[in-house]
């Protein structure tokens, strides 16, 4: 490669200003700077005819431009002439600047190499899916690939009993199946007479990825590409779930985000998932029981009802008590939320420690901004204080249509329970709880002092109106 021309050098962001020094960097060029940042020399016949006129500035100036590409027809500047010294300092720095290019080179093959193996990998992947899916069209055209014939097996616990079910994929029929020993229908969800039974166990935990990591090795062949890019993930996805679990059980919540709400019928959380899609194809947000009920079925109650029954029955509550709303008792220790926001801090980077090959896995990511949206969350409780943060100071009792927040139900509310016909609402100050005794208690006495300074103020007006008589 050529050696650095002088502007080169000199306008090289691989270099600092430091280390090229101030012996260098206060040596006056004259630029023409095109609109793209390339430089010339004022003679430069390359310079196009929009290029605005020379300038004259040290080598410093012109860095403090931003980045600009020397010409190499006319040495990109017409650079004062260098001294004893300069010339001395600009050869020390010619072989450091050369190898930081021949790294930078060196990372940028690498990037590219990264990233064509990442393209061979999604491809392979995807492929994998599609036989793991069982989507035969896709596969019927792709059919043609050279491998073993041989089964892959892989032994996994049941999603549906305790035992070890079986996900193996065939090479050459390229059939995957699932099978539990103790009942075939384990895996599957029964559709009706003559339907093909939909198959559940991909979409539990880590299965669907175990079951790519049976089928995507054979479809690679001599590629390494996916085994370097997705190789580890199937054990990624459940480090990194075994890992979120275990600190969990480690640091259960010191804060609720969000209400308590639970499944009528087996007492189970109620989890809310948000609302998806857009226009005609939405899907509004849900509260669902993952559990399968005696008739065999999950529970999905819309979200938005639910919640505007908790709201009903909050509004009811403090009609005769608006002030309840913002009682200091209803705010969280803030020692407590300090200490939350930093554990969620922790387990944020404790995932991302492990997410490793599984990081774009899309529960993950889900789980991922779920955790910095908590993060984020918690901090503002943390800085503003959680009744303030919940709009709860707020708290206007006769508004029309007034909306409490996550937060304000989750601090007004102890236990919701739902079913298809009632949604229940405890709260912290229901009859006979000992905030009610504490909140009632008060506001007798305060409704006593008002009403002995208005009897005073009475006895005063009548004592003066006797005095005039
Ligand atoms: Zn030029
Ligand atoms: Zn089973
Ligand atoms: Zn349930």
């Amino acid at each position: 490669m050529a050696k650095p021309l002088t502007m080169e050098l000199l306008s090289s962001p691989l270099l600092s200003l430091d280390e090229i020094g101030s012996a260098l960097t206060g040596l006056s060029v004259t630029v023409r700077i095109s609109t793209s940042g390339v430089t010339h020399a004022p003679q430069c016949r390359q310079v196009g005819k929009r290029t605005p006129a020379e300038e004259t500035m040290t080598a410093r100036e012109l860095r403090a431009r931003g980045e600009v590409r020397p010409c190499r027809t006319c040495g990109g500047a017409l650079v004062e002439e260098l001294s004893r010294a300069q010339a001395e300092q600009f050869e020390k720095l010619v072989p450091i600047l050369e190898r930081r290019r021949e790294q930078a080179r060196e990372a940028e093959l690498a990037r590219r190499e990264e990233e064509r193996r990442t393209s061979r990998a999604d491809a392979i992947d995807e492929r994998a899916s599609d036989i793991v899916n069982g989507w035969d069209r896709a596969i019927g055209k792709r059919r043609a690939f050279t491998g073993p014939a041989e089964p892959r097996v892989a032994l996994v616990p049941c999603d549906d009993c305790d035992a070890e079910a079986a996900i193996s994929f065939d090479p050459g029929s390229l059939e995957v199946s699932y099978a539990c020993p103790s009942d075939p229908e384990h895996g599957f969800h029964a559709l009706g007479d003559g339907l093909k039974p939909l198959a559940l166990w991909p979409h539990s935990g880590a299965n669907q990825w175990i079951a790519l990591g049976l089928v995507a090795p054979v479809i690679a062949g001599d590629d390494d590409a996916w085994a370097a890019t997705y190789g580890t993930r199937a054990d990624d996805y459940r480090a990194t779930l075994s890992a979120m679990e275990a600190f969990d059980r480690a640091h259960p919540p010191r804060l609720r985000l969000a209400p308590d709400v639970r499944c009528g019928d087996c007492g189970g959380p109620l989890v809310p998932s948000p609302e998806r899609g857009m226009g005609r194809r939405r899907i509004e947000a849900h509260y669902t029981c993952d559990r399968r009920h005696e008739d065999g079925r999950f529970r999905h109650y819309e979200k938005r009802v639910v919640d505007g029954e908790i709201d009903w029955s909050l509004h009811r509550r403090l009609h005769e008590h608006p002030s309840w709303a913002a009682a200091a008792e209803l705010e969280p220790d803030p020692e407590e939320v300090a200490a939350y926001t930093a554990e969620l801090e922790r387990k944020i980077a404790l995932f991302d420690a492990c997410a490793g090959a599984a990081k774009s896995v899309d529960n993950l990511v889900r789980m991922r901004a779920r955790l910095v949206e908590r993060f984020v969350f918690a901090s503002k409780v943390r800085d503003e204080g959680a009744l303030n943060a919940a709009g709860l100071t707020r708290y206007t009792p006769y508004a029309h249509r007034w909306a409490f927040s996550e937060l304000a139900r989750a601090l007004l509310t102890s236990r919701v329970d739902v079913n298809a016909q009632f949604v229940t609402v405890a709260t912290p100050f229901d009859e006979g709880t000992p905030l009610r005794r504490l909140l009632r208690t008060r506001e007798i006495r305060g409704e006593l002092a008002d009403l002995r300074e208005r009897q005073e103020e009475l006895e005063r007006e009548l004592a003066h109106l006797e005095a005039e008589s």
